[in-house]
């Protein structure tokens, strides 16, 4: 495909979302979204289920699999448009992680137990990469998975584990190999969370929520045939989802949208009868923002067409990453401050229950929930830190 053909039809696909979302979104699952409420778990999987009925859901598939034949462009400027227009987020556990790695690698028999699953969200996965001293250093991952008959047996913690309190399943890096250098012993193995010895248990964050979990493996026994590719090989699988992890427009779009409300915030007259936007620093602060979204919005672009064209340096995913989410953080900040006190008044209840905040505009909770949780975007799919090494080696050379 040219460039000049994805470019036209990834405009052609903003256009599609546009009219998706006025004319096909659920009122109260948009409004829902836009106001930042709590979603649970059968608001995602009904949105994805509409992303489906789209042919959305696994666009970037393989078309004998269901796909579209989206280019990276196509599937960049999808995320971009549905954050843009405050949709729900894109769970990425089964669509964009684990389906790919399954088509890729996995064997005939997953293909067809897992893939139609996963395109529908009939099941819900989780990611358990992450353990107690295995973050950023995933290598050193210690959970073990021990050969017995045609099981393994698996022990050990993984955390940080994504709505696991939802999942049918999990894919998780395992250690089969002591012996092997700290990559090579690493497996990749699908875990049935209903399986005895499986024990989740919720880590409440700061805004009230709980989006994240420890999951506990206790002698699980996980049937040889849920090892995907070969053993030892996982690393391999693991660093393949990572870039898929890593290359998400809805990061632009987030800001975009993070930015587009502060501004219509600021414009409002407050109960002294002023505009906050007639302050002349946040005047410039607000157009600080604008030029670092313009500036944000060109790179990611460039670097999407570049990845395209095989002209990437390697660190363009990293570079939006920190961009993007560092971005979106202060202009969370910022309206959360022009939000006055309807910004410090905190009601999780509200929040859960789609109810209307104590003080301020309707999605004035929303805002601040959502400022609460992205403190962690510059921690999650790989920390600013550990981004910038990858630039600093990959890029400058150092
Ligand atoms: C909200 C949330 C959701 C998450 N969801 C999941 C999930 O679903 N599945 C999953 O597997 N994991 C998940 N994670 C885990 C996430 O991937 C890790 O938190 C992340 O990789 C960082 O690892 P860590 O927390 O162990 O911090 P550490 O790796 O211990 O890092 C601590 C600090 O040290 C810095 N640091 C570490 N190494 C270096 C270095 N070499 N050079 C410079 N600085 C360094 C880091 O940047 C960071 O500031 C989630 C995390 C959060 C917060």
């Amino acid at each position: 495909m040219t460039m000049q053909l994805a470019r036209e039809r990834a405009r052609k696909l903003k256009a599609d979302v546009i009219r998706f979302c006025e004319r096909d979104m659920p009122a109260d699952l948009l409004d829902k979204s836009r106001r930042h409420q709590v979603l649970h778990k059968d608001d995602y999987v009904r949105w994805m289920q509409l992303l489906h009925g789209q042919g959305w859901a696994v666009a970037h598939w393989p078309s004998e699999l269901g796909g579209l034949g989206w280019s990276p462009l196509e599937r960049f400027a999808f995320e971009d448009q549905l954050a843009r227009l405050g949709c729900p987020w894109i769970i990425p556990f089964g669509v964009k992680y684990v389906g790919p790695v399954i088509y890729t690698y996995g064997s005939a028999a997953q293909k067809q137990r897992f893939l139609p699953r996963i395109a529908t969200t009939e099941d819900f996965w989780a990611q358990g990469y992450s353990e107690p001293g295995a973050g950023s250093d995933l290598a050193s991952l210690r959970t073990a998975a021990v050969r017995d008959g045609d099981h393994y047996v698996v022990n050990g913690q993984k955390v940080w584990t994504t709505y696991a309190q939802w999942a049918d399943w999990m894919f998780c890096l395992v250690r089969t190999d002591r012996e092997a250098r700290p990559q090579s012993g690493i497996s990749f193995l699908l875990v049935d969370m209903r399986s005895p010895g499986v024990t989740v248990k919720p880590i409440p964050t700061m805004d009230g929520y709980t989006h994240v979990n420890e999951v506990w493996l206790e002698n699980v026994r996980v049937p040889l045939e849920n090892l995907v590719g070969e053993e030892g090989a996982g690393w391999t699988y693991a660093k393949f989802l990572l870039k898929n992890e890593r290359t998400a427009g809805a990061i632009v779009g987030m800001a975009w949208h993070a930015l587009h409300r502060l501004k219509e915030l600021a414009a409002e007259v407050g109960p002294d009868g002023k505009r906050p936007i007639d302050q002349p620093l946040l005047r410039n602060r607000i157009g600080e923002f604008e030029l670092s979204f313009l500036a944000l919005e060109e790179a990611a672009y460039q670097a999407v067409e570049a990845m395209m064209t095989g002209a990437e340096n390697g660190g363009e995913a990293s570079l939006i990453k920190i961009r993007g989410t560092e971005l979106y953080q202060e202009i969370a900040q910022a309206t959360v401050e022009v939000l006055g006190p309807a910004g410090i008044a905190w009601d999780v209840e509200a929040l859960h229950s789609g109810g209307l905040p104590p003080l301020g505009p309707s999605d004035a909770g929303g805002i601040l929930k959502d400022h609460f949780y992205n403190r962690a975007a510059t921690i999650f799919g790989g920390a600013s830190e550990i981004q910038r090494n990858i630039i600093a080696k990959g890029v400058l050379g150092l």
